[in-house]
């Protein structure tokens, strides 16, 4: 019997902590410099999570 459902959690690599995969938005690197939002988690590539709050200084 599982008592506590989890909730699925991702990394953040902008400060490193743990949280539900629905506070944060997915992010691809496409080269060193490149990192694109990906809102809708389709595009395909290397994927990282990242807070909403970080998400809006990188845009
Ligand atoms: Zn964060």
């Amino acid at each position: 019997m599982v008592q506590n459902r989890k909730v699925p959690l991702r990394r953040c690599v902008g400060c490193g902590e743990m949280k539900e995969k629905r506070d944060l938005i997915r992010i691809l690197k496409e080269d060193e410099n490149r990192i694109t939002l990906d809102p809708t988690g389709r595009k395909n590539g290397r994927g990282a999570y990242l807070c909403r709050k970080h998400a809006l200084r990188w845009q």
